[in-house]
């Protein structure tokens, strides 16, 4: 299985988590919400096969942890997996809509022209994040969980850019909806857990009627660009 979005650092046991998912032969993108937990998750990862760990900074912690951009800009060179960045202008993040953005200006001109993996969060500013990621010539985008309007999606695939689906999604009217939308070859598996309690990678290529073959084939795809 491949579990493109986990945090598996906010779990109770993240080793005990990882190890499992290694022995299983799993294959699993870590993101951190904060620069300083990338830093601190990085050394447990030595000698993982198929767990990696991605540099993130989450919208919804940019007013109170601005203050961890220099670290981002410092550590970005440490991994090939960026996440989770982005915008939320949901209820929950509306307030801090104009450090969001300020934050992530920043972010995206410090991974901007290198070969980078990056899961964004999207949650209600579709729109505004797709035209920065434009900007600033982001490529190979995982759209992560996304929720918003269908008809913004042939303009996110046509940059090339993925979409990673859950359990979640695959039970939601909404969710249907917009992975009906996303041809075969641009979708990926994510468990967002522990923050998504529906995280059952099968259950959700049995809904979308692919095989695990098939994902791995999509994330080879998407790996091999950033190793062109
Ligand atoms: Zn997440």
């Amino acid at each position: 299985m491949i579990d493109t979005h986990c945090h598996f650092d906010m779990m109770p046991k993240p080793e005990a988590y990882i190890r499992q998912r290694e022995l299983v032969g799993d294959i699993v993108i870590g993101m951190t919400n904060l620069p300083s937990h990338f830093q601190m998750g990085q050394p447990h990862l030595k000698g993982y096969k198929h767990i990696r760990l991605a540099l993130g900074m989450h919208p919804l912690l940019a007013t109170e942890r601005k203050i961890e951009v220099p670290l981002f800009k410092r550590l970005v060179d440490q991994t090939s997996y960026i996440g989770e960045i982005g915008l939320d202008f949901s209820k929950e993040g509306y307030a801090t809509k104009d450090d969001q953005i300020e934050v992530l200006h920043e972010l995206l001109s410090a991974i901007r022209g290198k070969k980078k993996i990056v899961s964004v969060h999207s949650r209600k500013a579709e729109k505004e994040l797709l035209a920065l990621l434009c900007e600033y010539e982001i490529e190979n985008v995982v759209f992560h969980w996304y929720s918003g309007p269908v008809d913004l999606i042939p303009d996110i695939l046509a940059q090339g850019y993925y979409f990673s689906v859950n359990e979640a999604m695959c039970l939601s009217k909404n969710g249907r909806a917009i992975i009906e939308k996303i041809p075969r070859e641009r979708l990926l598996t994510e468990t967002d857990a522990p923050y998504n309690e529906r995280t059952n990678i099968r259950a959700a290529l049995d809904y979308m009627k692919m095989s695990e073959t098939d994902v791995f084939q999509n994330f080879r795809s998407l790996l091999n660009r950033i190793k062109a």
